[in-house]
């Protein structure tokens, strides 16, 4: 049954003189994410965004689907069209009640009219309604007070409109609005996720990924591709590029202390990551990074990571326990590809004894065996670019 979509904006709405820059951002964003299912008409009206199908063929789920995706939306609700005269009115309550009510126990009818020419007024409408409800799901009971469902009757100029639940939407901010930033994406389950708690904040993602061929494989990249994908569809298309980390794992495992390996790495790989994040206009780093995890994530550690860059490193499961995270990845649907088992580079040349309490000096000193800076060029200019999209 085809519906128009009605799309509620959240924390947008305070944005005082933002506001309509908030809004036009979502407004867009929406025009475009809806295109791949069908001819849609995209407008606001008041402080909502109304999606409504423009041919038989749309795919109205499907579009819905992706709204429910969308950061800046907090809430959805379907909108069923019908003729603007009681009987049509009812009959359509009648057929929609039973998906509208689904296994809630109370409800209450609501009805409005921006048309006051229309015969009956908002008491009686809801009368009617709540009774042509009853008489088709006679399990539920009416609660004006705190009803589970409202089904509200809008009587417009051109038609009148029943909408039922809502459900939540994505939240946060539309994305762009806050920025770009480089995420360091691993095949594992906590950058994907890390993603998108930044993304979430208004922020436009580019990812960068560290491989270390031969050593790490063709699948193990496809997985991360993979998973690029999954942020695809919240973040847009997603900017990705690779990184291959092979001569500077070679040089390191060659020259340095195997106490150090990881976190001389995990410098290597920031530092990377901060050169390309200003190539491409981002203005922070994101990890996956939870405090105490593993032996390269204590204070310590973290302290030494973060003092190979300058840009702001934003590490938003810091404080999330590992089912948390779990969790979240299960939600945002990155969990099965997360976990399939394919090697990262971090885990290629793990050693026996990593240091949990590192210091900056005695890092320094094992880097001072390396020629840093043509490692990081050479690798750099070898980085390859491409778009992911969602399919
Ligand atoms: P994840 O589950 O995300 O892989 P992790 O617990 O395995 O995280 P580490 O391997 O220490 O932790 O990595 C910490 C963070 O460093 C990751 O969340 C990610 O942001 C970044 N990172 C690690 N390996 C890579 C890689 N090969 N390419 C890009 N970023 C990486
Ligand atoms: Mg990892």
């Amino acid at each position: 049954m085809s519906y128009t979509i009605l799309l509620k904006f959240g924390e947008i709405a305070l944005k005082g003189a933002n506001r309509a820059y908030f809004e036009n951002t979502l407004l867009r964003q929406v025009r475009h994410r809806v295109k791949p299912f069908g001819k849609f008409n995209v407008y606001k009206s008041q402080s909502t965004i109304a999606v409504a199908p423009e041919e038989p063929g749309c795919d109205v789920d499907g579009a819905y689907g992706i709204c429910k995706k969308t950061f800046g939306v907090i809430a959805l609700v379907r909108a069923y069209a019908c003729e603007k005269n009681m009987d049509a009115i009812l009959r359509r309550v009648k057929e929609l009640a039973p998906s509208l009510i689904g296994d809630a126990k109370t409800f209450k009818a609501d009805a409005r009219r921006s048309d006051k020419s229309f015969p009956l007024g908002s008491p009686e409408i809801s009368a009617e309604v709540g009774a042509a409800v009853l008489s088709v799901c006679p399990h539920v009971k009416v609660d004006v007070r705190e009803p589970e469902v409202v089904v509200r009757v809008e009587i417009r100029d051109e038609l009148a409109y029943i909408t039922g639940r809502q459900e939540h939407g994505a939240g946060g901010m539309p994305v762009s609005t806050n920025g770009k930033a480089m995420l360091l994406l691993s095949g594992g389950i906590d950058s994907p996720v890390a993603g998108h708690m930044i993304c979430r904040r208004g922020v436009k993602l580019e990812a960068v990924h560290f491989e270390s061929f031969p050593y790490t494989s063709e699948r193990a990249l496809q997985k991360v591709k993979d998973l690029a994908k999954t942020v695809a569809e919240y973040n847009g298309a997603v900017c990705f590029h690779t990184v291959s980390v092979t001569e500077i794992q070679e040089q390191i495992m060659k020259n340095c202390d195997e106490d150090y390996f990881t976190l001389l790495l995990r410098r290597f790989m920031m530092r990377i990551a901060e050169r390309i994040a200003r190539e491409r206009d981002c203005k922070a780093l994101v990890t996956g990074e939870s405090l105490g995890q593993v032996a390269s994530q204590t204070i310590e550690a973290l302290t030494v990571t973060n003092s190979a860059v300058s840009l702001p490193v934003f590490r938003p499961c810091i404080g999330l326990d590992k089912e948390e995270i779990i969790e979240r990845s299960r939600n945002i649907d990155a969990f099965e590809t997360s976990t399939l088992p394919y090697e990262d580079c971090c885990t290629v040349f793990t050693p026996k004894h990593p240091k949990t309490k590192p210091t900056i000096e005695n890092v320094l000193l094992e880097e001072a065996k390396l020629d840093v800076e043509s490692l990081i060029e050479r690798a750099v200019s070898s980085s390859r670019r491409e778009w992911i999209q969602y399919d």
